[in-house]
């Protein structure tokens, strides 16, 4: 009987042709955008199938999730070291629980998260029990939709400074979540993304090079418009999600 991690890395190779042929589309080679594995609706066991498959970065929704797999993955000896990030929203008061264990967080969506994220790492740097700012992007609701969490692009614009001035976080990038189901609507939003992404380099001088963006459903058309960070949950993990 053939096992997950077979049918895993079968998958994978799927996806790695898939990802290779729209990098190519826009002449990018793929060593240029990280493959996140959201392992939020599956246990330790098929991640555990999934780093085994050659996944090395995992991404959670949920705090205590992240520590969950992080603690019984550290239990095993003989694994390769893998990351997890924090790719969704974040409550004031689960900051502390990620802390020191996400490599980086997606989902800075509002001025008083990033404030709140920061002030409570700058203390745990203080008191010695961090190395350094923690690693974030800021969400973007690029598409305007009600549903949708996130920095309005105004907002961005106008809190950036006073974002990039934060010293307990370092603000890598921006990242976006397309509306479902309609591949155009998702190339404008990747699209936007990456402008508001080009226009804020020039007004603070400073690169901002990841750019969060592409799901199951739409990571090709994320590829083609720059994503250099896809998060793939069902494609990865679920057996009856068509790979085609
Ligand atoms: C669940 C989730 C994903 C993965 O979604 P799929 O469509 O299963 O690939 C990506 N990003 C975020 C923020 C998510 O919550």
């Amino acid at each position: 009987m053939e096992s997950y991690t077979d049918l895993i890395a079968q998958r994978r190779a799927a996806i790695d042709e898939r990802l290779e042929r729209a990098l190519a589309r826009a002449g990018r080679r793929i060593d240029e955008v990280t493959v996140v594995a959201v392992s939020k609706t599956v246990g330790t066991d098929e991640v555990i199938a999934a780093i085994q498959a050659g996944y090395r970065v995992f991404g959670e929704n949920r705090p205590q999730e992240l520590v969950r797999k992080m603690t019984d993955l550290s239990r095993y000896d003989d694994l390769p070291a893998v990351r997890f990030d924090m790719i969704g929203n974040l409550q004031t008061n689960k900051i502390n629980a990620v802390l020191g264990r996400a490599a980086l967080i997606h989902s800075i969506g509002s001025l008083h998260l990033a404030q709140a994220v920061s002030s409570r790492a700058q203390r745990r740097i203080d008191a010695g029990e961090l190395e350094g700012p923690v690693n974030v992007l800021l969400e973007v609701n690029v598409s305007g939709e009600e549903s949708k969490s996130g920095f309005s692009p105004d907002e961005v614009r106008r809190t950036a400074e006073e974002l990039m001035e934060l010293s307990g976080i370092s603000v890598h990038g921006l990242m976006t979540m397309a509306p479902r189901g309609d591949k155009d609507a998702a190339r404008k939003t990747f699209s936007g993304l990456r402008k508001l992404r080009d226009e804020l380099e020039v007004s603070l001088g400073k690169r901002l090079p990841e750019l969060s963006c592409g799901m199951s459903e739409d990571f090709e058309v994320a590829c083609e418009e720059g994503s250099t960070i896809v998060r793939l949950g069902r494609v990865v993990f679920d057996p009856s999600f068509a790979l085609q």
